[in-house]
């Protein structure tokens, strides 16, 4: 890392974690010729729990960071190949003008490394091993800066800056601070995953979906999805999400993978006592905007702290860089303006906008995470949608959000006017109790 030096220091922006959220802010801010100081508590290459799977909605905002796909260390597949109840239906992404016509994986220690850099060559300050401890506030209340901890001797510093963006991932450090509260009704999830050494699997071309995980042989399938993940290098990322649900006991999700595993065909060497590289890890998935407002006293809140995994699949790659590049134009137009209402009146334009672009998409995504909950619904998914290349066809595009907004086929056209009927809602926090 960049030695800090002593206190306070001071940049145009300052950007609160380096993941995909935060390194697209940075980024794209330092495109625009700001100074960016991104305070990050890890140092690169870091494990991040995840699943890995980049879908064609994600690998449309690498090529927006200039990231070099064609370089080794990427694997590239061409679709989505669902098993439910002994039935595979194998789905080709769709090619449109707007999202290739194929996805990626890349595990998280390399991926996040190389999102860093991209900031950094464009000129973001990157200081890692700094861990923010909270939001440095002016007289009304304003976030001026925050509040830091450097290096293995923990040495305090205090950043300044006009505007933050807090890109924290789903602890939300800074949200909590400002008083930003989860929104209950909203969905959560949780994910667990372990990489596995697979000869058989490892290069496979399509990323696997199993969608009728159980907690017992003959129970009703689980709100959610497993997932086998080539990564070309040997290995394969082996995971679930579950969507959260009251139940009478807690579900042992270890117990679920292990179950789900040995169905796996024995050739693809998954049950072996060497093949598990690594330990099962776990987090949260933050859904459907479940912590409002975006924006608030000079701080935007960007990717998993925002609460912005798709409430349809559980990915959050591609809407944490979708935010943070929002969240860059936005800034970068509000700092033209002296600070002064009309700054403020800029800056209050990011939840507008995410809430335009995503709004109706993840509040249909919110009622489709409600009904994976009911039994009767998943059990009508695992036997007769997932095992219908028709409706796979259709439903693959919805739950990526890859479909053309203009001059896209039938079946883009259906789903975008499914998503525009759907009323909008307000960027702002409809009054509920805190969680
Ligand atoms: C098991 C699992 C599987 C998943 N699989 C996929 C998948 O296949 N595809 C997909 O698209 N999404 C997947 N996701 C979701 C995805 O991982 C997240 O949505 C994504 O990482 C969000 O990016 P982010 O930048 O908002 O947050 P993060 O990636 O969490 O980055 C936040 C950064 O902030 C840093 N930070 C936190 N607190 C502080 C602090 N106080 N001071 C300084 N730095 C701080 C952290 O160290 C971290 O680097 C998965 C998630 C899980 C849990």
């Amino acid at each position: 890392m960049t030695e800090s030096p002593l206190w306070p220091e001071t940049a145009d922006v300052i950007v609160v974690g380096a993941g995909p959220a935060g390194a697209s802010a940075a980024y794209h801010l330092a495109r625009h010729g700001r100074d960016v100081l991104v305070l990050e508590k890890a140092e690169f290459p870091r494990e991040k729990v995840c699943g890995d799977g980049l879908t064609p909605r994600a690998v449309h905002h690498l090529i927006r960071m200039g990231v070099d796909i064609e370089a080794p260390g990427w694997h590239r597949n061409r679709g989505v190949r669902f098993v439910s109840r002994g039935t595979t239906v194998e789905i080709d992404w769709p090619e449109s003008a707007r999202f290739p016509g194929f996805g990626l994986t890349r595990s998280r220690h390399d991926f996040d490394d190389l999102l860093a850099r991209r900031a950094v060559a464009a000129g973001a300050r990157l200081w890692t091993a700094t861990r923010v401890t909270e939001p440095v506030l002016d007289r009304a209340g304003r976030a001026r800066g925050v509040t830091a901890l450097v290096g293995a001797g923990r040495r305090p510093v205090v950043c300044e800056a006009p505007v933050i963006i807090a890109a924290d991932g789903v602890s939300a450090r800074m949200a909590v601070a400002l008083g930003v509260a989860r929104l209950p009704r909203r969905p959560m999830a949780t994910a667990i995953r372990q990489y596995y050494r697979s000869a058989a699997r490892h290069d496979d071309a399509f990323l696997d979906i199993w969608g009728d995980l159980r907690a017992r042989p003959g129970g009703p399938p689980l709100p959610g999805y497993g997932w086998i993940f080539p990564m070309g290098d040997g290995r394969v990322n082996v995971g679930l999400g579950l969507v959260n649900e009251a139940r009478p006991e807690p579900l042992d999700t270890r117990r679920v993978l292990a179950d789900w595993l040995a169905r796996t065909p024995g050739e693809w060497g998954l049950m072996a006592p060497d093949a598990p590289d690594g330990p099962v890890r776990g987090a949260a998935l933050p859904m459907g905007f479940n912590r409002l407002p975006h924006y608030t006293r000079g701080v935007l809140l960007a990717g998993d702290a925002g609460g912005m995994v798709s409430p349809w699949n559980g990915e959050g790659i591609p809407y944490a860089m979708e935010s943070g590049e929002v969240a860059a134009e936005i800034v970068n137009q509000a700092l033209a303006r002296p600070p002064g209402p009309w700054r403020e009146r800029v800056l209050q334009r990011y939840p507008a906008e995410m809430h335009r672009r995503l709004g109706r998409y993840y509040r249909l995504g919110n009622v489709w995470a409600g009904l994976l909950t009911r039994p009767p619904v998943t059990s009508f998914l695992s036997r007769r949608v997932v095992t219908s290349p028709a409706a796979m066809r259709y439903l693959v595009r919805l739950l990526a959000n890859v479909t053309d907004e203009a001059g896209g086929d039938a079946a883009d056209r259906v789903i975008n006017a499914l998503v525009r009927a759907v009323p909008a809602r307000s960027p702002r926090p409809r009054r509920s109790r805190p969680r």
